[in-house]
């Protein structure tokens, strides 16, 4: 007989959150801490969403989304989580960009750019920081129509060298192109440089571990392997529970950490909701997808310091849409020394690619496993580059595609960002038509990346906890 991943479950609780991202992680974090009854459920095996990791034969161990993230992580994970998880973080110095138009080393932070864009690109000091601060102003109700490019070309008409540098690593960070609204440029550039780069030492399972430990103390009902397939609404709008694995468990209120489109028109059902709020949500386009490679070497093979983060590109110059192909023309590597798991004698290489997901997802099985054994080896190709003897000291390579990432996360089409801007307000609106249903995560750019889901989580962990205090039911 099959385990019940759901026995032991209550009848009700105050709040159900669907998904283990970190929004939904922070966000069950936040109401248990409150005194709320909280279950979680989790359709994959592991807690984290896109912040996972995997294991493979002989002790390696890779991380999928922990290459890079704000300051902004060690005050949200020191007030939300714990002060251990906070302690964790810790810079990364060394960010790269390779490509035909120029090649830099960079700490990644306001000084060091105005110094680069200055020396390098021979730009006035004047004009670097009337742009920092132009960035750095930016907030949600500013003017929206500005684009990225009308941002750059105020600043930086003509100088496509300075737009790279600038844009290139944010699309990489939140799949943002120059189209997409300035805000959602300028609100996660300049978080990025108050202080540049960081990363969780010791690994994405440990973070993870540490934040289930917290959970567990501050009583949240963890499930994993638990399918939500229907939001259940009452006659009067009003999230009332969900079915999870064949059973019904009821609740006062709902988060759901599932994607913003999968929330409304699959587990809710769009006829609960009014037409034109269901047109909206048909409407919000997703973010693209990504492609990876993971390369273990050998245990006690390692490279020389090549940085942490390396943006190489081949492509003349900056283009978002280049940056999607299957003709691959730009890779970000991340290079994960020992120190990264201290104690292990292991060096490991993610090379991280956006993509479209379907450039993936109508290949026959054949063409599918050509094709990623074709985007291994073109990898390894370009990362001779950089470690001219790489091939001798790899024990393991394989890769993961748009299809890889949709299969774990349930996201429609991959979609490793969540939703472009236009999904912010339509995820802010949900309790509006549903009284007591939420959602947390990815959505809108800005709410994307670690610390934008981190911040996503505590924002609508406040709201639910004003309407279970106030809506007294
Ligand atoms: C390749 C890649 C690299 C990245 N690199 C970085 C990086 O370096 N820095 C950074 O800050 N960000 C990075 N990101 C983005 C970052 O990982 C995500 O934005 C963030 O982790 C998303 O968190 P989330 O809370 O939105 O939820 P998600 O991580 O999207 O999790 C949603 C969860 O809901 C679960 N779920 C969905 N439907 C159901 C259901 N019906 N029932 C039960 N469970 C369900 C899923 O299984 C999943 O666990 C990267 C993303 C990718 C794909």
């Amino acid at each position: 007989m099959s385990k019940d991943f759901l026995k032991g479950t209550r009848d009700s609780y105050d709040v159900v959150v669907i998904g283990s991202g970190l929004a939904g992680l922070t966000s069950a974090n936040i109401l248990a801490r409150a005194g709320h009854s909280v279950l979680l459920l989790e359709h994959h095996y592991q807690l984290g969403g896109m912040a996972t990791w995997f294991k493979r034969a002989g002790g390696h161990i890779f991380d999928i989304s922990l290459h890079g993230f704000p300051v902004g992580m060690i005050k949200s994970c020191r007030k939300y989580w714990t002060k251990e998880i906070a302690d964790s973080i810790v810079q990364l110095k060394g960010i790269r960009f390779e490509n035909p138009q120029f090649s830099v080393r960079t700490t990644f932070d306001r000084d060091d750019f105005t110094r680069i864009i200055k020396e390098k690109f021979g730009i006035a000091q004047e004009t670097i920081d009337r742009f920092f601060d132009t960035a750095r102003g930016m907030n949600f109700f500013d003017d929206q129509s500005k684009t990225t490019r009308e941002l750059f070309e105020e600043f930086f008409p003509g100088r496509s060298d300075v737009v790279r540098m600038l844009m290139e690593p944010i699309t990489y960070a939140n799949g943002s192109t120059l189209d997409d609204p300035a805000i959602t440029y300028g609100i996660v550039f300049s978080n990025f440089m108050s202080k540049g780069v960081f990363t969780f030492e010791g690994g994405t399972d440990r973070l993870v571990t540490l934040m289930k430990a917290e959970m567990e103390r501050n009583g949240v009902d963890l499930r994993i392997r638990s399918l939500v397939e229907k939001i259940e609404i009452s006659p009067d709008r009003r999230a009332t529970g969900v079915v999870v694995n064949g059973k019904r468990i009821g609740c006062r209120s709902l988060i759901s950490n599932a994607n913003l489109k999968t929330t409304i028109l699959n587990l809710a059902g769009p006829e609960n909701f009014d037409k034109a709020f269901v047109e909206e949500a048909e409407a919000v386009r997703l973010n693209n997808s990504s492609c990876q490679v993971y390369i273990a070497l050998k245990p006690g093979e390692h490279f020389d310091d090549l940085g942490d983060l390396l943006f190489h590109s081949e492509h003349s110059g900056f283009d978002a849409q280049a940056m999607l192909s299957r003709q691959v023309s730009s890779r970000t590597f991340s290079f994960y020394y020992p120190r990264t798991r201290p104690g292990s004698n292991r060096s490991l290489i993610v090379s991280s690619t956006n993509a479209n997901y379907r450039d993936w997802a109508d290949m026959s099985e054949a063409d599918y496993l050509a094709s990623k054994a074709d985007l291994c080896e073109s990898t390894i190709n370009c990362l001779e580059k950089y470690i001219p003897d790489v091939r001798r000291k790899i024990e393991h390579v394989e890769a993961s595609t748009p299809r890889t990432f949709e299969h774990y996360t349930r996201h429609l089409q991959g979609a490793s960002f969540g939703t472009k801007f236009e999904g912010l307000k339509v995820s802010r609106e949900l309790p509006q038509q549903i009284a007591g249903l939420y959602h947390a995560g990815s959505v809108g750019i800005i709410m994307s990346g670690w610390l934008g889901a981190v911040n996503y989580g505590v924002i609508v962990a406040n709201d639910v906890d004003k309407y279970l205090t106030t809506s007294g039911q």
